[in-house]
Parts: structure tokens; C-alpha cells; sequence
């Protein structure tokens, strides 16, 4: 369980020696880390004769013995469609739905559950909102902002939108470090901009935008606002009130839960009036072959049946990250980060993408004319798994001018005897390539 798992924190600061660097550092907080590992089954693995060493976690995260019970012991024990059964199977399965959506809702500083929406994740939330928010608002001439350190996901269905609407996509850029630039956002927030749609953290860069300041800007204006908050769930809790948006999305399995599950926020009152985006059953009142009327939200928005072991799985994820220690988990995150940075670095050639303070575990990286696929090669050979490409986010690629990159992504279960090894294999790339 959660709270318990992370036990009695260690009671002495955690002193590492870095073989990378040789410099010996004292780290300014208490963590067991080996605590946390054990609740991952999946860390004890081996891959290719080595270790595992896991930093694909912007990409998806690893789960918690808890999540996968929670998931196996519904499909073992309790399996039943939900709604629609008068048998106790189905009660439970419908309770048990109901309870994770709750979880969500209450975790998330929010006071009412029919406003968390269940989707397939941000991508499917994003979709969902394009086109029954975007259909509805979306008139030619508007404009929806966007930043350029969104995700395609956060792109293409904006783009479809303003394509059927004939409205208008624009940009607010960034600056060279990678934080978005605020001081061009008041002039892009017109008397035509609609929605303004901002990744709260970068899958690239790391960067973790100040959402509150932008969708109070926005809000201001009487602008609607949708924030991305895939890679922002991942490392603590996020306070919906202080976020102040109109949606906020994002998906189970970046953040200890399964895939196939995620979750869109909207703000009741705007919810209450949106129109579905799948029909079907289990989310109508009255059918007719003339005409049909439709449930409340949530379910106005779950047409069919859902995936009720996955939103089980999501409850359970919720209640296993809402039980660590943030305050200290994040600084370790902070001290990964810093330990990362500071060991690739020193490697000839090899530039680092995203260095605005206060990023979140993500580090971006080119060396030289070196593939990323063939760094990522060479780190897979030493048991060290990493993402290589363009992120899914190519007009932001655009903008550093480099066509792909590596890219290490923490999660709090990750070390600093990890840090080193991603270092040594990155200088063993090097040897090879360079
Ligand atoms: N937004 C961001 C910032 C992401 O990092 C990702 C996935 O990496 C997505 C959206 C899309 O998430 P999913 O593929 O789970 O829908």
C-alpha cells in the first residue's frame, strides 16, 4: 500500500558516490528509493544479460503491484458489465467504477465526480473536446492558440477543428531555453482567440508551464482554456483549483496506471451543455427511431461500454500516488535531473534540450551527427531503455532545428546508480560513434 510502502523514510541523507563524475554529493533530503522499486515487479527484470534500467517513463510509465491487483483481482473476481445488471456482479463492477472516478475527483482537488470524464486517454480527451466543445464554439475567423511545445496530440485535433470551422491556428512561441514566452502571449490573446489549448508540462524539454498565470490571462479575456497534462500527472499532485482551466486531460499509464484509460476534466458548467461525440448505449435516456435524448455528463460522454478494469486500475494508481511523498519524491526527481545533466554534459558534442529551471525529469539530448536511434541502440545493449526520435512533437523539433533527439525520462522509483549507467552507455555511444 502506498504510504506504507515508502515505510519509514531512510533517516540519514543519502550520500552517492558518482562514478561519472567522481564527485561525491550529499542530497538535501530522505528517500528510500529501494522502497518504492520493490512495488514495481517489473524493475527486478533483466534485459539483454544487464539490468533494467527504465527511462521511458514519458512514454509510459511502470505499474505498482497495487494497480496490477487491483486490475487482476476484477477480472478474476468480480468481472460484470456495469449500469446495466440487476446481479451483484454488476453492482459491485458499477460501484467499483464509480469509486475510481471519485478517487480521481477527490485527489484532484475537486468536489464533483460527473465532471472527470473516462476516456482512452489525453489524445481520445483532446479528440472529445475538438469536436464537441470545438463543433459548437468554433466559428470561421476564430482563433485557437496553441503553444510550440505542444504534442501532436495537442496539435492535429485542433487542426482538424479550425479546418472545418475555417478558423485560424496560432503559436506562442518559445525562447531559447525552452520556456514558453510569455511576454508575446498577451498580444496573441485577441478578440478572436476561442480556446487556448497549453502542454502544463513539455515531453521534450521538461519545461513545466505556468498554467495558473496563463489560464487566468485567458480567463480573463473570456478565453476558454484546455491544458495537457499528460506528463504533469506523473510527479505529484495537481490541484485543479490552482490550475484554474477549463479542461485538463491526460492518460493512465504515464502515471502508474494501465493504458487504455485517462481522464478528460471540464468544468461543469461547460460540460452540462456540450452535445455527446459518440452515441450509443449506456448514455441515452429515451430512443426512438425519430429521435433520441441524452444522459448528464459523464455518461453522455461514455458511450458503450467502458473500460471498466482499466478505470479500476486508474482508481488504484490514483490512491498509490496520492499515498507517496511528494515533497520528497520531487526533490529527488530535482536531484535526478541535476545528477543527469551534470554527467552527459561533460561528453563531447552531446547538447542537452530544455534547461529552464524547475523542469520536470525529462532530459533531451543530440551528440553530434550521432543517430538517436543508434544511441538508443547502444543504451539498449547495456540494458538502459530510452526514447529516440521526434517525441511526437515535430513543429517543436522544427524550432531547435534538429530532426530528432534522445531522450531520458525519470520517474520516482529511478537512482542515481541508474543516472551512471545512462552516462557510461551515452560515453560508450560515443566511443562507438563519435
Ligand atoms: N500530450 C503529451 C504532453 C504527451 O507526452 C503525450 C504522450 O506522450 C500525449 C499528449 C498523448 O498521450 P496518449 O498517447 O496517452 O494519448
Amino acid at each position: 500500500m502506498p504510504a506504507e510502502s515508502l515505510g519509514p523514510l531512510h533517516s540519514l541523507p543519502i550520500r552517492r558516490k558518482r562514478a561519472a563524475t567522481g564527485l561525491r554529493r550529499t542530497y538535501p533530503y530522505k528517500l528510500n528509493a529501494a522502497d518504492i522499486r520493490r512495488d514495481f515487479p517489473i524493475l527486478d527484470r533483466r534485459v539483454h544479460g544487464k539490468p533494467l534500467v527504465y527511462l521511458d517513463n514519458g512514454a509510459t510509465s511502470q505499474k505498482p503491484r497495487v494497480v496490477i491487483d487491483a486490475i487482476r483481482n476484477f477480472l478474476e473476481n468480480g468481472c460484470a458489465n456495469i449500469h446495466r445488471g440487476v446481479h451483484l456482479l454488476s453492482a459491485e463492477a458499477t460501484q467499483a467504477y464509480d469509486r475510481a472516478r471519485a478517487t480521481v475527483c477527490q485527489t484532484m482537488g475537486a468536489s464533483r465526480p460527473e465532471e472527470f470524464i473516462f476516456v482512452r486517454g489525453t489524445t481520445e480527451a483532446i479528440n472529445l473536446v475538438a469536436r464537441s466543445w470545438g463543433d459548437l464554439h468554433i466559428q470561421a475567423g476564430d482563433e485557437i492558440l496553441l503553444t510550440e511545445m505542444e504534442h501532436h496530440a495537442n496539435i492535429v485535433p485542433w487542426q482538424f477543428l479550425a479546418r472545418r470551422a475555417g478558423a485560424k491556428i496560432r503559436v506562442l512561441p518559445i525562447t531559447p531555453d525552452g520556456a514558453l514566452d510569455l511576454d508575446a502571449l498577451p498580444a496573441l490573446l485577441t478578440d478572436k482567440t476561442r480556446l487556448l489549448a497549453c502542454t502544463h508540462v513539455s515531453n521534450v524539454l521538461g519545461t513545466v508551464n505556468p498554467v495558473s498565470e496563463i489560464c487566468r490571462m485567458a480567463r480573463e479575456r473570456g478565453i476558454v482554456t484546455l491544458v495537457d497534462g499528460a506528463q504533469a500527472v506523473p510527479h505529484g499532485p495537481v490541484d485543479l483549483g490552482a490550475v484554474g482551466c477549463d479542461f485538463y486531460v491526460f492518460s493512465g499509464h504515464k502515471m502508474f496506471g494501465p493504458d487504455g484509460i485517462g481522464v478528460l476534466y471540464g468544468r461543469g458548467k461547460l460540460l452540462d451543455r456540450l452535445p455527446p461525440w459518440q452515441v450509443g448505449g449506456d448514455m441515452v435516456e429515451r430512443v426512438s427511431f425519430e429521435e433520441s435524448t441524452f444522459r448528464p455528463p459523464p455518461d453522455r460522454f461514455e458511450a458503450g461500454t467502458p473500460n471498466i478494469s482499466g478505470a479500476i486500475g486508474l482508481g488504484a494508481a490514483f490512491t498509490y500516488h496520492a499515498g507517496l511523498d511528494w515533497a520528497v519524491l520531487r526533490a529527488h526527481e530535482d536531484a535526478l535531473v541535476a545528477a543527469a545533466h551534470e554527467a552527459l554534459q561533460s561528453i563531447p558534442g552531446l547538447r542537452i534540450q530544455g534547461t529552464v529551471p524547475g523542469k520536470a525529469p525529462v532530459v533531451s539530448f543530440t551528440m553530434g551527427g550521432i543517430h538517436p536511434h543508434d544511441i538508443g541502440t547502444i543504451l539498449d545493449s547495456e540494458g538502459v531503455a530510452i526514447r529516440a526520435g521526434n517525441h511526437c512533437a515535430q513543429p517543436l523539433l522544427a524550432r531547435l532545428g534538429i530532426p530528432s533527439s534522445a531522450r531520458a525520462s525519470f520517474a520516482c522509483y529511478n537512482t542515481f546508480e541508474e543516472v551512471e549507467t545512462l552516462a557510461k552507455a551515452v560515453w560508450k555511444a560515443h566511443r562507438y560513434f563519435g
